[in-house]
């Protein structure tokens, strides 16, 4: 006769869990995860949710050392609804946070899956629609960039590929799709950015590094190309899904593009600095 791993009765004859007692693990485990997003979405008590997430953990054989691993996950799920219908509002900023404080996440543990970073750029992207300039990107080194007196640097991306096009429409079915008006921005939904990148002989991978966004210009610094743009000499931008496409003023001016790794941020932040 084995005993239950769950509640440590006897399981019957080489048997090592009831089933009951196994689903009622996995849906407490569910449960406490639904717990956590709930107040990570909509904010609430969290002193009254940690005791709530210790009774379900205590009554459906929860281990304490599994608990982290959950509210994370629950916190992760609360960043996605926050996203779903829209920007990051503050309140939502403000319950995700109260949540990593009071049980000490880490923003390793948190940004796993990158819900962290999420929020900060939905933050930044916040700060920019209510016309303030954010400083909440914490640059390590030096940046390469020649900046003005006056200049503030929003946002540094890396290991960005910079490409130059001999010709436009690189890219199939990309549309501005939904959008929401805040103030005086637009943002666009992730659901905008579906547009797939078509690599063709025209388009030419001309350098990699670092692309800044500061409140006066553009910065690109590769190994073999560096120069900046200034936001009022930009004429037209291209969503895409993992990046940005601009086109200068000028006639002879090339469209150019870069790819970031995620063009719902890209897009959004650059569209609307210019406009501050
Ligand atoms: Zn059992």
């Amino acid at each position: 006769m084995g005993d239950c791993r769950f509640c440590e009765k006897p399981a019957g004859f080489l048997r090592y869990v009831h089933k009951e007692c196994e689903s009622r693990y996995k849906e407490g485990k569910n449960k406490i995860i639904s717990l956590v997003e709930h107040i990570g979405f909509q904010g609430g008590n969290i002193s009254s949710l940690e005791k709530q997430i210790n009774d379900q953990a205590l009554s459906d054989f929860i281990e304490k050392t599994e608990l982290n691993k959950l509210i994370i996950t629950g916190w992760e799920k609360a960043v996605e609804r926050a996203f779903d219908d829209g920007v990051l509002t503050k309140e939502e900023e403000i319950s995700l946070t109260a949540l990593i404080e009071h049980f000490s996440l880490t923003q390793e543990k948190l940004d796993k899956n990158g819900a962290f970073s999420k929020i900060v750029k939905g933050a930044v992207l916040r700060d920019i629609f209510e016309g303030k300039i954010p400083e909440r990107q914490k640059i390590n080194g030096n940046i390469p960039f020649n900046l003005q007196k006056t200049e503030k640097v929003i946002w540094v991306f890396q290991d960005v590929k910079y490409y130059e096009q001999k010709k436009r429409t690189q890219y199939v079915g990309s549309s501005k799709g939904i959008s929401v008006r805040i103030a005086k921005g637009v943002y666009y939904r992730t659901s905008a950015f579906k547009g797939e990148r078509v690599e063709t002989h025209q388009t030419i991978h001309t350098d990699t590094g670092l692309l800044g966004v500061t409140n006066k210009h553009i910065y690109f610094s590769g190994s073999g190309k560096s120069f900046r743009i200034s936001h009022d000499k930009i004429v037209s931008f291209e969503p895409y899904s993992d990046g940005i496409g601009l086109q200068k003023d000028g006639v002879t001016a090339k469209p150019q593009s870069f790819v970031t790794g995620n063009g719902w941020f890209t897009y959004n932040l650059i569209t609307n600095v210019a406009q501050l």
